[in-house]
């Protein structure tokens, strides 16, 4: 029998329940892929909670990886039995079946597995158009990236890396401090018990970096704007401890002619293009080695409500899958 997570009202992750689910047939253009493994994000508990408002009834998840079951009408460059991956939607990931544009989903290369491309597709693109076009770093540039043990955090600290760039860290624990050294951060900040902006003005000699690349959101925004430089730009594009919300803009000119930016994958990978440019870089970075993907937590489908759990509750490092 085939299953779905549904939520029919937002908030705590006991709302999300496993149904018996039937996917439709394929729409024009569509795909029906079944899942082999799907990916966890931390947006799937905004969906959930109700931070970002979705219409209800709702299924949940956004990245999934296994093999089309069938094609809708007008596709022609995938056929049954195709591996493939996609990691923009449409929510409802988190189930046995999804339906998903052609032009939406990439085909997974032979070398890339179901759990490592659930794992990866998300996150890795995410990664990349932060490092390559919100702030497109240089060989040699020192950045700063909040929660560097996280799953989008370990694939920053590792193409950070391949790309000549020192990433600062920050985690709540020796132990996650570690890990993400192990995977490419230079200096990482134990924001339990360090100062954050005194340790950053201290690896950078007190010159402060370019870029801070924020997903953390409420608890770290004024940090992350004191560990700017002048001009230095701030993307914050997450919301871990809640969102950032009235700012004061005076607040940019006193602190340096300071750049903001609240990004969000989905206005990079708008168009089919885009998504297969930026889907090609990250196979190509897992395929050349600089991009290990680290899967430290895996679930049953009827284990949802515990993986939300765990990644609200700071448990995890590294990317977390739920198998159907
Ligand atoms: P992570 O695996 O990084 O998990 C979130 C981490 O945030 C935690 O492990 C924790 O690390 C840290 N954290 C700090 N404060 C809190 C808090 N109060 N509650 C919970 N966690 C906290 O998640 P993802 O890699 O999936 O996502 C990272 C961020 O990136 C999220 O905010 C997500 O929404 C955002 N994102 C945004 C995208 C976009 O395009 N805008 C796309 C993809 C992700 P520690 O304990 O070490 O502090």
């Amino acid at each position: 029998m085939s299953k779905a997570i549904r939520i029919t009202e937002v908030g705590a992750p006991t709302v999300m329940t496993l149904i018996d689910h039937h996917a439709p047939s394929p729409g024009p253009g569509q795909l029906l892929i079944r899942h082999a493994a799907i990916g966890v994000n931390y947006i799937d508990t905004y969906h959930r909670s109700g931070l970002y408002p979705v219409p209800l009834p709702s299924g949940i998840g956004l990245e999934a990886a296994g093999t089309v079951e069938a094609v809708g009408a007008g596709v022609d460059d995938f056929a049954p039995g195709d591996r493939v991956a996609y990691g923009s939607g449409p929510i409802g990931a988190y189930a046995t079946y999804n339906n998903v544009a052609a032009g939406r989903v990439a085909r997974l290369p032979d070398t890339v597995g179901f759990d490592q491309a659930a794992a990866i597709m998300l996150k890795g693109m995410t990664a990349r158009y932060l490092l390559k076009e919100t702030f497109p770093v240089q060989p040699g540039d020192t950045v700063v990236y909040h929660a560097a043990a996280g799953g989008v955090g370990l694939v920053m600290c590792q193409w950070a890396r391949d790309l000549g760039v020192s990433l600062i860290g920050t985690a709540s624990t020796d132990e996650k401090c570690d890990l993400a050294l192990s995977m490419g951060a230079t200096h990482m900040i134990n924001s339990s018990r360090e100062n954050v902006v005194d340790r950053v003005r201290e690896i950078t000699g007190g010159a402060g970096v370019p870029v801070v690349y924020d997903g953390v959101g409420k608890s770290t925004f004024h940090i992350s704007l004191d560990c700017l430089q002048p001009r230095g730009l701030l993307a914050t594009f997450g919301n871990a401890s809640g969102p950032v919300t009235g700012v004061d803009l005076g607040l940019l000119t006193q602190k340096g002619s300071l750049y903001v930016t609240r990004p969000s994958l989905g206005h990079y990978v708008a168009s089919d293009a885009a998504l297969a440019a930026n889907t090609a870089d990250v196979f190509d970075a897992v395929a050349r080695g600089a991009i290990n993907i680290t899967i430290n937590q895996r679930y049953g489908l009827d284990e949802a409500v515990r993986a939300h759990e765990a990644l609200e509750g700071r448990q995890t490092t590294g990317a977390s899958i739920l198998i159907p």
